[in-house]
């Protein structure tokens, strides 16, 4: 496949900004940016910069969102919203949020050199907090540009005491104004994130590029096993009510419900305390963290219900006892119909029909959950070498990159005939 030198070039500007952000670090020997920081603070001058020499004016936003401003053909239009997160968790990769922020750049920078005015403008924004690595928020900065900016996020605390308010004054920002970020749907006409896919999918297909479908909406809770505790020499197996053991039937039902329900469904199981944790002493107590995950809120909730069961009949047998506390719960979030359609459309178009649009939902939470109470979403996701993110390894093949600032320049201008038209 034949992709035009000039989005080579910009792929290969794309991936060494991608470094030199990644240099911006509170680690030594790994990446870690988090939210109301100092290496937000030098992350938001760079990409304010880059955002400037694209032909954007810039502004930082109340919660500490960076965005730029590339005016349509008439000053003032609509706009449609291109970024996602410059935010890190720990030992984080380059390209988590990042590669999506410098991606929307590039196209803009585009526009720019040629002179070209679009029917709407165009603004790109690097959110601010999505991972909530510090105060163990999420999408601090995306919610409250959707309009959901909470006051009693201001007395979160991070590892050292410092909450969210002080955190907010010492970057310079006025923990009173924080509603402010929001912005009016009349401004907006959309959001369209390009992000890698953190996953094997498209890796395991051979394909470089996604439309997303809709994000999973996922529901986190405990389940607390209890049997009784008592000695590992003196309690014949017949007369024993061991937690640990029925925690550990429960985990293997819990994943063949998933299996069976198929689709998209994934259930987790990845945390097991057990009490009181001694090598000679049967568990009395045991809780099991649950995340399920599904683009279907219904089919999701069936899920916990077959599990339910499935709980029920175990501990019945093995005369225990169980509770559940719900701890979380998000609900799925669609993709526009329609810019999934700009987007296939668009790969078919630059591909010349040589690759397939494989449309794939999304397991993992992004900005575009939150934005999606502002305005319609779309999200497109670039391969991810080995499916590794949010670790070091994480990475990118640089004519994927290539290929997506191509197909979001196509999406772009497919996008522009038909608001012209309209
Ligand atoms: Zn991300």
């Amino acid at each position: 496949m034949v992709i035009a030198e000039i989005y080579e070039q910009a792929a290969r500007r794309v991936l060494e900004r991608c470094e030199r952000l990644a240099a911006l670090s509170a680690l030594p020997d790994g990446i870690l940016r988090a939210y109301l920081t100092p290496e937000q603070k030098q992350a938001n001058a760079q990409v304010g910069q880059w955002l400037t020499e694209a032909g954007m004016s810039t502004w930082l936003d109340a919660v500490g969102n960076i965005w730029g401003r590339y005016e349509g053909k008439k000053e003032n239009a609509p706009a449609l919203i291109l970024g996602s997160h410059l935010d890190t968790v720990p030992y984080a990769g380059r390209y988590d949020g990042i590669l999506g922020v410098l991606n929307a750049i590039e196209l803009v920078h585009m526009l720019h050199e040629q002179g070209r005015r679009l029917p709407f403008a165009i603004e790109v924004v690097g959110f601010c907090d999505e991972e909530g690595t510090r105060f163990g928020s999420t999408l601090i900065g995306s919610k409250s540009v959707a309009g959901h900016w909470q006051d009693d996020w201001l007395a979160l605390e991070d590892d050292h005491g410092i909450t969210l308010a002080k955190a907010l004054h010492n970057f310079g920002l006025d923990p009173n104004r924080c509603a402010t970020a929001g912005r009016h749907c009349d401004e907006v006409i959309g959001y369209w994130e390009v992000h890698i896919e953190q996953g094997p999918v498209l890796e395991a297909e051979d394909l470089p590029l996604g439309v997303v479908t809709g994000i999973a909406g996922a529901r986190r809770s405990n389940i607390r096993v209890s049997g009784q505790a008592g000695h590992s020499g003196t309690t014949p197996m017949h007369l024993r009510k061991d937690a640990l053991a029925g925690a550990a039937a429960i985990i293997l039902a819990i994943e063949n419900t998933a299996k069976k329900f198929g689709g998209d469904v994934v259930a987790t199981v990845g945390q097991v305390f057990a009490r009181p944790g001694a090598v000679n002493v049967i568990a009395g107590d045991v809780i099991l963290s649950l995340d399920v995950r599904s683009q279907n809120d219904t089919v999701r909730d069936q899920v916990l219900l077959a599990i339910n069961d499935s709980v029920e009949a175990i501990v019945a047998l093995r005369g225990l006892t169980f509770s559940w506390t719900h701890t979380h719960s998000a609900p799925a979030v669609l993709c526009d119909g329609k810019f999934q359609a700009i987007f296939a459309d668009a790969i078919a178009a630059t591909t010349h029909a040589q690759l397939a649009s494989k449309f794939l939902p999304s397991g993992a939470g992004h900005d575009a959950m939150a934005m999606a109470d502002l305005c319609p979403v779309a999200m497109l996701f670039i391969r991810s070498p080995g499916g590794i993110s949010h670790h070091p390894d994480e990475g990118v093949i640089p004519q994927d990159v290539a290929l997506s600032l191509s197909v979001m320049m196509q999406a772009l201008e497919s996008y522009a005939a038909t608001t012209e038209v309209s």
